[in-house]
């Protein structure tokens, strides 16, 4: 069988897709599909709202958060987090944190709408986070934006940035229920469904009540926090078959031990590449500085500094000849990227450990 390392969308559980076969022609004796169901039936109520409950179970969500089911991808929530959250303060000006290309988009994004103060300096390279204490944040900004796991550049934040008082609003559509987490530290977190949580999509929000009713008079009305929230995401029709396929992962992970189940395979499965990585010698070579390296999307090239191009492309090529596949890293950065969601096993992790052994015995000068 194909072992699929890809970015997103990515691998999801083979239960979770069995389930959704043997469903597929007759959901619940409805005798139709859930595709095929009104999403003011009875029945996607249930889906829904199981949904929510175990993703709160899940993740401890406080009382006084709401969670929303939407369209428009991670890259929509670029838009709805200043839509509705710029004016949270008079001088509409958001903090980014900018540590590679998706909370750069982000940024890019808010400016359209208001005034973008960059926390860190801008770099070439996207291999560290500087150290807090010299950041340059705004104590009147409207919030702080970071994205917690930067899936192409492999820079994930091992900590929660403090803030003190302004709302943290974080990008997590590639480590989402893969750390155990305390809510009540951030304004709103959101994450596209695709690679931890089930397919393209949906995208889920996750926001303290306080910060909802505030969107700017332009923002369209299906981003509006506030009559998403009033309609239980309902407003118009949500991505029903996505939101089933998320549910049908929640309880994947619930019935694995929840998300300090996943956080441990995270920690065994990279420790396992990275491990390969730093005892191959300066054959594979991962640019991270260790404080920031991705537990979900690690960056690897074959031949240091710049990365041997046609070594590269002969490793793609062998992967794939044994069944490994997706592996190579995003046109931006170019060599090999390894993603490890929640899905991918260790087992899994361990046949593609083997072959980066075997290859790099074959090829080593
Ligand atoms: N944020 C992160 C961290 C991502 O990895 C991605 C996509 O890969 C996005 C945002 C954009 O998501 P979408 O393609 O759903 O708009």
């Amino acid at each position: 069988p194909v072992i699929n390392f890809s970015p997103g969308p990515a691998k999801l559980p083979e239960s979770v897709l069995e389930r959704a076969q043997k469903e597929m022609l007759n959901f619940n004796n409805t005798g139709v599909s859930v595709m095929e169901l009104s999403h003011r039936s009875s029945d996607f109520t249930r889906i829904i709202t199981t949904t929510e409950n175990n993703l709160r179970k899940l993740l401890n969500i406080p009382d006084n958060y709401r969670v929303l089911f939407l369209q428009g991808g991670g890259t929509g929530q670029f838009s709805a987090i200043p839509l509705n959250l710029l004016s949270l303060k008079p001088g509409q000006t958001a903090d980014y944190i900018v540590t590679g290309s998706w909370s750069a988009k982000a940024a890019q994004e808010a400016e359209k709408f208001g005034k973008v103060n960059l926390v860190i300096p801008k770099v070439k390279k996207y291999t560290d986070i500087p150290e807090p204490e010299t950041w340059n944040l705004n104590p009147e900004a409207s919030y702080v934006y970071y994205c917690a796991n930067e899936t192409i550049h492999g820079v994930e934040f091992q900590y929660i940035p403090e803030t003190n008082g302004v709302p943290l609003i974080v990008d997590m559509s590639s480590n989402i229920l893969t750390r155990q987490l305390d809510i009540s530290k951030f304004g709103a977190i959101f994450a596209g469904a695709q690679k931890n949580i089930g397919c393209a999509g949906v995208t889920l929000v996750i926001i303290r009540e306080d910060l909802i009713g505030k969107a700017l008079p332009i923002c369209p009305i299906i981003f509006d926090f506030k009559v998403q929230v009033g309609n239980n995401s309902l407003y118009n029709t949500p991505p029903t078959y996505s939101i089933y396929i998320m549910g049908l992962v929640f309880e994947w992970i619930l019935a694995q031990g929840g998300v300090p189940e996943m956080e441990k395979k995270a920690i065994t499965k990279s420790t396992m590449v990275y491990d390969m990585v730093d005892s191959s010698n300066g054959f594979y070579v991962c640019p991270l500085s260790k404080g920031c390296r991705s537990r979900m999307n690690v960056p690897v090239r074959i031949g240091a500094p710049e990365g041997d191009e046609a070594m590269e492309k002969k490793f793609l090529e062998e992967a794939e000849k044994n069944k490994l596949i997706s592996l190579k890293g995003h046109r931006s950065v170019g060599g090999l990227r390894i993603s490890l969601y929640n899905a991918v096993t260790v087992e899994e992790t361990q046949v593609l450990v083997k072959f980066m052994k075997e290859f790099m015995d074959r090829y080593r000068k």
